[in-house]
């Protein structure tokens, strides 16, 4: 089996020689490769893009969480011709899909409050993306459950405040707007998130 990699494209922190600025993307790389968010601003992104040698003929499609400015942003002044998966309620250009695999090993959650996660599957375990959780984590990582044994999960998880669940994934990596990053990253099974960093899974 082909191994997973998530990168970090756009974050809040950034590794030496990246930007960092107020939003969330990352890159899946599983079998396709999929754009996660887009950031705030398209300039930003291709610069980190660049810097990690991703190259926007490379991305098989773009999946969007939610439409706010620090996700969806980045896709104004993006030369992408490829699949948008947008939110079904957002009013963004692009392919409304409803719950369920999208993509082979893709998986879309429901919508909930304006966004949706997606679940990346690897035989029996599962990874969850999330952009800013305002649909839940509980919630997310609830339904993830459902397509298989949570193995990592990644993204901004908002107010999220009952982090103590978290201990009992193997790998948890709180970006962007995760408001208890601090207390999270002293978990044994965390690591920190920054733009330029590779997750392999
Ligand atoms: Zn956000
Ligand atoms: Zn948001």
């Amino acid at each position: 089996m082909h191994q997973m990699r998530v990168t970090i494209v756009y974050d809040n922190r950034a590794l030496p020689g990246f930007k960092a600025a107020w939003g969330f993307s990352c890159l899946i790389e599983h079998g396709m490769n999929i754009l996660f968010d887009t950031g705030g601003n398209a300039k930003i992104l291709r610069h980190n893009m660049e810097k990690l040698g991703i190259s926007l003929d490379a991305i098989d499609a773009i999946f969007i969480s939610h439409a706010h400015r620090d996700h969806a942003g980045g896709l104004k002044g993006l030369p992408f011709r490829g699949a948008v998966f947008v939110p079904p309620s957002s009013k963004l250009e692009g392919v409304k899909i409803e719950e369920g695999e999208f993509l082979p090993d893709f998986i879309a959650t429901g919508e909930r409050y304006g966004e949706r996660s997606l679940v990346v599957r690897d035989g029996n375990e599962v990874v969850v993306i999330t952009g800013c959780a305002h649909n839940g984590l509980e919630y997310v990582l609830h339904t993830a459950a459902e397509y298989g044994s949570i193995k990592a999960v990644i993204g901004g998880f908002h107010d999220f405040r009952d982090i103590a669940m978290l201990r009992h994934y193997p790998l948890v990596v709180p970006c962007h707007c995760t408001v208890h990053k601090r207390e999270i990253e002293r978990f044994e099974n965390a690591q920190p998130c920054r733009a330029g960093g590779v997750i392999h899974l």
